[in-house]
């Protein structure tokens, strides 16, 4: 089964023609595609947009890169949010939360506290409703980490995963499936395909983070130049079957399973 385990489909990139990304992602096999939040202000846009289509799922958290603009008063919000959620199969994990190192306003000593305050926040949260985790992954693996150790497994996604085969190990020993998109469509992405190849197929799993991390095909790292979008998951699983020897149908099969796995509710919710 295709999944897009991270789509932003409710960013103003879609705004046009946002009917006609979801109608081409389901004419490409796409079965499923998860739509975090990444503030407040979005919690609502994402339910509804999940709602309106057969395969629609999503996710409510707050964004690293959003911590400046949040107030603490925010994760009362998010509480609330989860709470009224739970019933609704469509919601499937807290998300999009994390921690960004990349970000030069972002690694300030204060903000660096500041997201992982909030990071924290989000995962006793997931860890009180039992809820998976869409993570954000950037120069911050290692912190990451320590929050995650000092839980009882939460488990999820680590979405555009990149780091080295020793932490990815420890974030699927956390229970977590590692998403693999665009980035590791670029030949020269050689430290992603690495991982991409040589790590357990149980761990691995299709996103695309539409509209950002367009494929090789679509742009470049340096310019991106082309939208990216859900009906891309099909090439991009064709590099990985190609990575990795695989027939599309067991790669297909694979990817699916561990989404469904990873993100339980998500896994309910196509079963059913
Ligand atoms: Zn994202």
């Amino acid at each position: 089964m295709l999944i897009d385990t991270h789509c932003h489909l409710d960013a103003a990139e879609f705004d046009e023609d946002r009917a006609e990304v979801i109608a081409r992602a389901a004419q490409a096999g796409v079965e499923a595609i998860v739509i975090p939040s990444v503030a407040r202000s979005n919690f609502d846009t994402v339910r509804e947009l999940a709602h309106s289509f057969t395969g629609g799922f999503y996710a409510l958290g707050i964004h690293p890169m959003y911590v400046p603009l949040a107030r603490e008063d925010d994760l009362q919000v998010l509480r609330r949010s989860v709470e009224a959620a739970m019933d609704d199969p469509r919601f499937v994990a807290i998300g999009e939360i994390g921690l960004d190192f990349f970000i030069p306003s972002l690694t300030a000593p204060a903000m660096r506290a500041r997201q992982e305050m909030f990071y924290a926040a989000q995962l006793d949260l997931a860890l009180h409703y039992d809820l998976p985790v869409l993570l954000h992954v950037r120069r911050s693996q290692d912190v990451l980490l320590k929050h995650l150790r000092r839980r009882s497994r939460i488990g999820g996604m680590a979405h555009a995963f990149n780091g080295s085969f020793q932490q990815a190990g420890q974030f699927i020993e956390q229970g977590f499936a590692l998403g693999l998109g665009g980035a590791m469509t670029f030949e020269r992405a050689l430290q992603i395909r690495r991982l991409a190849e040589h790590l357990p197929l149980e761990a691995l799993a299709l996103e695309t983070d539409a509209p950002d991390i367009p494929p090789a095909w679509l742009g470049t790292p340096q310019f991106e130049s082309r939208r990216n979008e859900p009906m891309q998951i099909p090439a991009i699983a064709d590099v990985l079957a190609q990575l990795r020897g695989l027939p599309r149908a067991t790669l297909d099969a694979a990817t699916g399973a561990n989404a469904r796995r990873v993100l339980p509710r998500l896994g309910a919710a196509l079963a059913a």
